[in-house]
Protein backbone atom coordinates (compact mmCIF):
# COMPACT_ATOMS: atom_id res chain seq x y z
CA UNK A 1 0.00 0.00 0.00
CA UNK A 2 1.59 3.02 -1.35
CA UNK A 3 -0.40 5.49 0.94
CA UNK A 4 1.38 3.61 4.37
CA UNK A 5 5.01 3.41 2.84
CA UNK A 6 6.65 6.23 4.63
CA UNK A 7 9.17 6.43 1.39
CA UNK A 8 6.57 7.54 -0.80
CA UNK A 9 5.03 9.76 2.07
CA UNK A 10 8.12 11.75 2.37
CA UNK A 11 8.86 11.75 -1.30
CA UNK A 12 5.40 13.25 -2.11
CA UNK A 13 5.78 15.94 0.61
CA UNK A 14 9.21 16.84 -0.14
CA UNK A 15 9.12 17.13 -4.05
CA UNK A 16 5.71 19.85 -3.38
CA UNK A 17 7.74 21.23 -0.88
CA UNK A 18 10.92 21.63 -3.25
CA UNK A 19 8.63 23.48 -6.33
CA UNK A 20 7.35 25.89 -3.30
CA UNK A 21 11.07 26.60 -3.11
CA UNK A 22 11.76 27.10 -6.63
CA UNK A 23 9.11 29.49 -7.24
CA UNK A 24 9.33 31.62 -4.33
CA UNK A 25 13.40 31.53 -5.47
CA UNK A 26 12.72 32.34 -8.48
CA UNK A 27 10.35 35.42 -7.67
CA UNK A 28 13.09 36.56 -5.77
CA UNK A 29 15.70 36.40 -8.11
CA UNK A 30 13.52 38.52 -10.65
CA UNK A 31 11.94 40.99 -8.67
CA UNK A 32 14.77 43.97 -9.00
CA UNK A 33 14.55 43.40 -12.59
CA UNK A 34 11.03 43.77 -12.63
CA UNK A 35 10.77 46.56 -10.74
CA UNK A 36 13.46 48.51 -13.77
CA UNK A 37 11.24 47.14 -16.19
CA UNK A 38 7.90 47.86 -15.43
CA UNK A 39 6.40 45.13 -14.60
CA UNK A 40 4.55 46.30 -11.54
CA UNK A 41 1.49 47.65 -12.65
CA UNK A 42 -1.22 49.69 -10.89
CA UNK A 43 -4.62 48.42 -10.89
CA UNK A 44 -7.58 50.42 -9.67
CA UNK A 45 -11.04 48.99 -7.80
CA UNK A 46 -14.15 51.40 -7.66
CA UNK A 47 -15.52 51.90 -4.69
CA UNK A 48 -19.65 52.25 -5.27
CA UNK A 49 -21.86 54.59 -3.02
CA UNK A 50 -24.63 51.97 -3.42
CA UNK A 51 -27.70 54.89 -2.97
CA UNK A 52 -26.40 56.85 -6.28
CA UNK A 53 -24.09 54.13 -8.23
CA UNK A 54 -21.75 56.72 -8.11
CA UNK A 55 -17.70 55.82 -8.02
CA UNK A 56 -17.26 57.80 -4.75
CA UNK A 57 -13.50 56.10 -4.40
CA UNK A 58 -11.15 53.44 -5.40
CA UNK A 59 -8.22 51.07 -4.08
CA UNK A 60 -4.69 50.30 -5.80
CA UNK A 61 -4.11 46.99 -5.82
CA UNK A 62 -0.67 46.09 -7.42
CA UNK A 63 -0.27 43.69 -10.35
CA UNK A 64 2.93 41.87 -11.73
CA UNK A 65 3.09 41.06 -15.46
CA UNK A 66 6.10 38.98 -15.74
CA UNK A 67 6.45 38.08 -19.40
CA UNK A 68 7.56 34.79 -18.72
CA UNK A 69 5.18 33.47 -16.24
CA UNK A 70 2.17 35.74 -17.11
CA UNK A 71 0.38 37.34 -14.56
CA UNK A 72 1.46 36.46 -10.70
CA UNK A 73 -1.17 37.22 -7.98
CA UNK A 74 -0.07 39.64 -4.62
CA UNK A 75 -1.23 36.19 -3.02
CA UNK A 76 1.98 34.90 -4.18
CA UNK A 77 4.57 37.65 -4.19
CA UNK A 78 3.04 39.96 -1.28
CA UNK A 79 4.13 37.78 1.72
CA UNK A 80 7.70 36.72 -0.11
CA UNK A 81 8.30 40.54 -0.17
CA UNK A 82 7.43 40.69 3.30
CA UNK A 83 9.69 38.56 4.42
CA UNK A 84 12.60 39.96 2.32
CA UNK A 85 12.03 43.51 2.46
CA UNK A 86 11.32 44.18 -1.14
CA UNK A 87 7.74 45.07 0.25
CA UNK A 88 8.44 48.58 1.32
CA UNK A 89 10.24 49.82 -2.09
CA UNK A 90 6.97 47.94 -3.97
CA UNK A 91 4.83 50.05 -1.98
CA UNK A 92 6.54 53.15 -2.11
CA UNK A 93 6.27 52.71 -5.67
CA UNK A 94 2.68 51.74 -5.96
CA UNK A 95 2.14 55.56 -3.68
CA UNK A 96 4.31 57.47 -6.19
CA UNK A 97 2.59 56.13 -9.18
CA UNK A 98 -0.74 56.65 -7.45
CA UNK A 99 -0.09 60.28 -6.66
CA UNK A 100 1.60 60.90 -10.45
CA UNK A 101 -1.86 59.78 -12.07
CA UNK A 102 -3.96 61.71 -9.33
CA UNK A 103 -1.60 64.85 -10.26
CA UNK A 104 -2.69 64.11 -13.94
CA UNK A 105 -6.00 64.19 -13.20
CA UNK A 106 -6.26 67.83 -11.83
CA UNK A 107 -8.28 69.92 -13.90
CA UNK A 108 -9.88 67.11 -15.74
CA UNK A 109 -11.91 65.08 -12.94
CA UNK A 110 -13.40 65.86 -9.96
CA UNK A 111 -11.46 64.92 -7.02
CA UNK A 112 -11.49 61.40 -6.02
CA UNK A 113 -9.81 59.40 -2.66
CA UNK A 114 -7.91 56.67 -3.51
CA UNK A 115 -6.46 53.73 -0.91
CA UNK A 116 -3.27 52.04 -0.60
CA UNK A 117 -2.37 49.39 1.37
CA UNK A 118 0.24 49.07 3.98
CA UNK A 119 2.31 46.85 5.60
CA UNK A 120 3.21 46.52 9.41
CA UNK A 121 6.69 45.55 7.87
CA UNK A 122 7.67 49.27 7.62
CA UNK A 123 5.25 51.67 8.71
CA UNK A 124 6.45 51.48 12.10
CA UNK A 125 10.11 53.13 11.13
CA UNK A 126 11.05 56.66 12.34
CA UNK A 127 9.61 59.23 9.80
CA UNK A 128 7.19 57.09 8.23
CA UNK A 129 3.78 59.51 8.46
CA UNK A 130 6.21 62.47 7.22
CA UNK A 131 7.81 60.67 4.42
CA UNK A 132 4.60 59.44 2.95
CA UNK A 133 3.47 63.38 3.43
CA UNK A 134 6.45 64.67 1.74
CA UNK A 135 5.53 62.82 -1.12
CA UNK A 136 1.87 64.14 -1.80
CA UNK A 137 3.45 67.51 -1.31
CA UNK A 138 6.13 66.48 -3.97
CA UNK A 139 2.88 65.28 -6.64
CA UNK A 140 0.84 68.88 -5.23
CA UNK A 141 -1.94 66.02 -3.59
CA UNK A 142 -3.91 67.13 -0.82
CA UNK A 143 -2.87 64.60 2.19
CA UNK A 144 -6.71 64.12 2.68
CA UNK A 145 -7.41 62.37 -0.69
CA UNK A 146 -4.69 59.46 0.14
CA UNK A 147 -6.57 56.43 2.44
CA UNK A 148 -4.39 54.26 3.85
CA UNK A 149 -5.38 50.74 4.54
CA UNK A 150 -4.35 48.82 6.90
CA UNK A 151 -4.75 45.30 8.02
CA UNK A 152 -6.50 44.16 11.05
CA UNK A 153 -3.70 41.87 11.82
CA UNK A 154 -1.42 44.94 12.28
CA UNK A 155 -3.70 45.65 15.02
CA UNK A 156 -3.10 42.86 17.18
CA UNK A 157 0.48 42.86 18.18
CA UNK A 158 1.18 46.22 17.92
CA UNK A 159 -1.71 48.16 19.19
CA UNK A 160 0.17 51.02 21.24
CA UNK A 161 2.37 51.70 18.86
CA UNK A 162 -0.03 52.05 15.62
CA UNK A 163 -2.56 53.71 17.52
CA UNK A 164 0.83 56.64 17.66
CA UNK A 165 1.16 55.73 14.26
CA UNK A 166 -2.59 56.23 12.68
CA UNK A 167 -2.67 59.60 15.04
CA UNK A 168 0.67 60.82 13.72
CA UNK A 169 -1.03 60.01 10.40
CA UNK A 170 -4.15 61.88 10.62
CA UNK A 171 -2.56 64.87 11.79
CA UNK A 172 -0.68 65.27 8.56
CA UNK A 173 -4.59 64.82 7.15
CA UNK A 174 -4.46 61.26 6.15
CA UNK A 175 -8.03 58.82 6.00
CA UNK A 176 -6.98 55.65 7.41
CA UNK A 177 -8.49 52.40 7.09
CA UNK A 178 -8.84 49.66 8.63
CA UNK A 179 -8.93 46.17 6.03
CA UNK A 180 -9.90 43.17 5.84
CA UNK A 181 -11.96 43.84 9.38
CA UNK A 182 -13.44 40.64 10.66
CA UNK A 183 -11.28 38.47 8.89
CA UNK A 184 -9.82 36.61 11.90
CA UNK A 185 -8.34 38.35 14.83
CA UNK A 186 -11.10 39.65 17.37
CA UNK A 187 -11.09 43.74 16.52
CA UNK A 188 -13.96 44.65 18.55
CA UNK A 189 -12.33 45.87 21.70
CA UNK A 190 -9.79 47.62 19.69
CA UNK A 191 -12.24 49.78 17.87
CA UNK A 192 -12.29 51.48 21.21
CA UNK A 193 -9.02 52.99 20.86
CA UNK A 194 -7.83 53.13 17.51
CA UNK A 195 -8.67 56.35 15.40
CA UNK A 196 -9.43 55.17 12.14
CA UNK A 197 -11.79 56.63 9.88
CA UNK A 198 -13.21 53.64 7.63
CA UNK A 199 -13.71 49.78 8.32
CA UNK A 200 -13.31 47.45 5.36
CA UNK A 201 -15.58 44.39 6.14
CA UNK A 202 -13.90 41.24 5.25
CA UNK A 203 -15.32 39.32 1.90
CA UNK A 204 -16.29 36.84 5.22
CA UNK A 205 -19.02 38.71 6.02
CA UNK A 206 -20.89 38.69 2.67
CA UNK A 207 -20.17 34.80 2.27
CA UNK A 208 -23.31 32.42 3.37
CA UNK A 209 -24.91 29.33 2.54
CA UNK A 210 -28.48 27.94 3.28
CA UNK A 211 -27.72 26.98 6.84
CA UNK A 212 -25.72 30.40 7.71
CA UNK A 213 -27.65 33.01 5.67
CA UNK A 214 -29.99 34.04 8.90
CA UNK A 215 -27.55 34.33 11.43
CA UNK A 216 -25.05 35.60 9.09
CA UNK A 217 -27.26 38.70 8.07
CA UNK A 218 -27.89 38.61 12.18
CA UNK A 219 -23.92 39.81 12.55
CA UNK A 220 -23.33 41.90 9.45
CA UNK A 221 -26.39 43.70 11.04
CA UNK A 222 -25.03 43.66 14.58
CA UNK A 223 -21.32 44.97 13.45
CA UNK A 224 -22.85 47.70 11.05
CA UNK A 225 -24.81 48.96 13.88
CA UNK A 226 -21.79 49.11 15.90
CA UNK A 227 -19.76 50.62 13.35
CA UNK A 228 -22.50 53.37 12.38
CA UNK A 229 -23.35 53.85 16.32
CA UNK A 230 -19.36 54.92 16.70
CA UNK A 231 -19.50 57.31 13.78
CA UNK A 232 -17.00 54.94 11.75
CA UNK A 233 -17.38 55.15 8.21
CA UNK A 234 -17.48 51.62 6.06
CA UNK A 235 -17.16 49.75 2.83
CA UNK A 236 -18.30 45.86 2.91
CA UNK A 237 -15.57 44.36 0.29
CA UNK A 238 -15.75 40.89 -2.08
CA UNK A 239 -19.41 42.15 -3.66
CA UNK A 240 -20.55 39.57 -6.04
CA UNK A 241 -23.89 39.08 -5.96
CA UNK A 242 -27.79 41.04 -5.85
CA UNK A 243 -28.53 39.27 -2.95
CA UNK A 244 -25.18 40.37 -1.42
CA UNK A 245 -26.28 44.16 -2.50
CA UNK A 246 -29.71 43.64 -0.65
CA UNK A 247 -28.13 42.71 2.38
CA UNK A 248 -25.65 45.94 2.28
CA UNK A 249 -29.24 48.22 2.10
CA UNK A 250 -30.81 45.94 4.85
CA UNK A 251 -27.86 47.33 6.89
CA UNK A 252 -27.18 50.28 6.12
CA UNK A 253 -23.63 49.88 4.35
CA UNK A 254 -23.40 52.04 2.20
CA UNK A 255 -20.01 52.08 0.08
CA UNK A 256 -19.40 48.63 -1.83
CA UNK A 257 -16.49 47.33 -3.85
CA UNK A 258 -16.27 44.06 -5.80
CA UNK A 259 -16.93 41.94 -8.71
CA UNK A 260 -20.74 42.91 -8.35
CA UNK A 261 -19.23 46.82 -9.84
CA UNK A 262 -15.95 46.06 -11.37
CA UNK A 263 -13.14 44.60 -11.12
CA UNK A 264 -9.54 45.62 -10.29
CA UNK A 265 -8.86 47.51 -13.80
CA UNK A 266 -5.91 49.67 -15.57
CA UNK A 267 -5.53 52.81 -15.54
CA UNK A 268 -6.82 53.43 -19.04
CA UNK A 269 -10.35 51.87 -18.12
CA UNK A 270 -10.38 53.56 -14.55
CA UNK A 271 -10.23 57.21 -15.92
CA UNK A 272 -12.71 56.22 -18.74
CA UNK A 273 -14.80 56.11 -15.24
CA UNK A 274 -13.94 59.57 -13.87
P1 LIG B 1 -7.09 43.55 0.01
O1 LIG B 1 -6.37 44.80 0.30
O2 LIG B 1 -8.11 43.09 0.99
O3 LIG B 1 -7.73 43.76 -1.43
C1 LIG B 1 -8.95 43.22 -1.85
C2 LIG B 1 -8.74 41.96 -2.64
O4 LIG B 1 -10.01 41.39 -2.94
C3 LIG B 1 -8.07 42.20 -4.00
O5 LIG B 1 -7.30 41.04 -4.32
C4 LIG B 1 -9.27 42.28 -4.94
O6 LIG B 1 -8.97 41.99 -6.28
C5 LIG B 1 -10.16 41.22 -4.33
N1 LIG B 1 -11.57 41.43 -4.67
C6 LIG B 1 -12.21 42.58 -4.90
N2 LIG B 1 -13.53 42.39 -5.14
C7 LIG B 1 -13.73 41.05 -5.05
C8 LIG B 1 -14.89 40.19 -5.19
O7 LIG B 1 -16.01 40.64 -5.45
N3 LIG B 1 -14.70 38.87 -5.00
C9 LIG B 1 -13.48 38.34 -4.71
N4 LIG B 1 -13.40 37.01 -4.56
N5 LIG B 1 -12.36 39.10 -4.56
C10 LIG B 1 -12.49 40.43 -4.73
P2 LIG B 1 -5.82 41.14 -4.90
O8 LIG B 1 -5.71 42.32 -5.80
O9 LIG B 1 -5.46 39.81 -5.40
O10 LIG B 1 -4.96 41.47 -3.61
C11 LIG B 1 -4.89 40.57 -2.54
C12 LIG B 1 -4.26 41.21 -1.34
O11 LIG B 1 -2.88 41.53 -1.62
C13 LIG B 1 -4.90 42.55 -0.95
O12 LIG B 1 -6.05 42.32 -0.18
C14 LIG B 1 -3.77 43.19 -0.17
O13 LIG B 1 -3.73 42.68 1.13
C15 LIG B 1 -2.55 42.70 -0.93
N6 LIG B 1 -2.12 43.75 -1.87
C16 LIG B 1 -2.54 44.01 -3.14
N7 LIG B 1 -1.87 45.06 -3.65
C17 LIG B 1 -1.02 45.50 -2.68
C18 LIG B 1 -0.05 46.56 -2.60
O14 LIG B 1 0.18 47.36 -3.52
N8 LIG B 1 0.65 46.65 -1.42
C19 LIG B 1 0.43 45.80 -0.37
N9 LIG B 1 1.16 45.97 0.74
N10 LIG B 1 -0.47 44.81 -0.41
C20 LIG B 1 -1.19 44.67 -1.55
MG1 LIG C 1 -6.93 46.62 0.88
MG1 LIG D 1 -9.36 43.81 2.32
MG1 LIG E 1 -7.91 40.80 1.77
Amino acid sequence: NKKNDPKAFISFYSEEMYQDIVRKKQIESRMQSAMDHGEFVVYFQPKVDIETNKVVAAEALVRWKDPQNGLISPGEFIPIFEKNGFLEILDMYVIDTVLTYMSSWRGKYAPISVSVNLSKTYIFQEGFAQRIYDMTQKHGIEAKYLELEITESTMLDNSERLIALIKELKSFGFLISMDDFGSGYSSLNMLKEMPIDIIKLDQVFLRSNEQTREKSKLIVEGIMDMINLLGIDSVAEGVETKDQLQLLYDVHCRIAQGFYFYKPMPISEFEKLL
